[in-house]
């Protein structure tokens, strides 16, 4: 049996950058993050270990116990950051430039008079973010949201992407937008980052060579789920997991070639810890089928 790595995989600049920051010791248990700092269990533990307290968001702001407070890299509306600093901490801002990069082009676009859109997931917190500052907007994530758009009454779209968005999706998605009778003009920037993509691509190749995926990151992880996408959509059959204990023997009978692939806040070590077990059942499993083909 083949174990292979995808060519692009795991934590990415934005969310080390954020962790780095986290986990630096000039806080010393004097630090709350907002919202999760990356959608990743293993992450969350050691921040919580290294003294660092976390809160799910700025409606629990009455539960922060610390002087100083920081945005996640997924970033935050201005309204937000200035609550918070009304509040009276010292906010340290941990967001990636990627998703500030998201704010600004939706903000340019309202400015040239387009109605702003966002193709993501309306309750994903970068995406509660990046609409935080504007007065009207929608959030759509299919063709089923297509209904508000017309029900919006605006024929003028300015349309972004949350940053972990999957590539084809959203194209299909906004020819399709282009398409309507009740849209004139559609202004499009695709802002799925770089590291997504990569991540994207990567799998798609991967998939085309091997009949099993096991993909690695926090089961709330976009990106990551996107990434088991994309295989099921191959048809490729892909397993989810947090870490190498959910890992089950039985997927990896009568397999040619196993994939591994990560999402953007896996960090290295689970992902090594990963690769291992996988060797490890690997060889057992060869083993299994050997006595099988000798007892025949
Ligand atoms: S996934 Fe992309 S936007 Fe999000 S933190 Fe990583 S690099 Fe930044």
């Amino acid at each position: 049996m083949k174990v292979s790595l995808a060519s692009a995989m795991g934590t990415c600049f934005g969310v080390q950058d954020a962790i780095n920051l986290a986990m630096s010791p000039e806080f010393s248990s004097d630090l709350t993050i907002v919202g999760q700092l990356v959608h990743n269990p293993q992450v969350s533990e050691s921040l919580k270990q290294n003294g660092v307290s976390l809160v799910p968001g700025i409606e629990d702001i009455e539960k922060i116990k610390t002087r100083k407070v920081m945005i996640t890299a997924h970033g935050a509306a201005e309204q937000t950051k200035q609550q918070l600093h009304d509040a009276g901490f010292i906010v340290y801002d941990a967001s990636c430039p990627l998703v500030m990069r998201v704010h600004k082009t939706i903000k340019s676009l309202v400015t040239k008079g387009y109605f702003p859109v966002v193709i993501g997931q309306k309750d994903h917190v970068e995406v509660k973010g990046i609409v935080g500052d504007l007065d009207d907007y929608l959030v759509i994530n299919s063709e089923d949201d297509f209904s508000k758009i017309k029900d919006s009454g605006n024929r003028k779209l300015g349309i972004v992407t949350q940053t972990t968005q999957q590539t084809d999706k959203v194209e299909d998605l906004v020819e399709k937008i282009r398409a309507l009778d009740y849209v004139d003009d559609v202004a499009f920037v695709n802002t799925i980052c770089q590291p997504t993509r990569d991540r994207q691509v990567a799998v798609h190749e991967l998939a085309d060579q091997v009949d099993l995926m096991i993909v690695i990151g926090g089961f709330n992880s976009s990106n990551t789920k996107k990434l088991v996408h994309v295989c099921t959509e191959k048809g490729v059959e892909a397993h989810h997991i947090e870490s190498f204990h959910q890992l089950n023997q039985e997927w990896f009978i009568g397999r040619q070639h196993v994939g591994i692939t990560a999402g953007t806040s896996t960090p290295e070590d689970v992902i090594n810890e990963v690769h291992s077990e996988i060797l490890s059942i690997a060889k057992r499993v060869e083993g299994l089928e050997k006595e099988v083909l000798h007892s025949q």
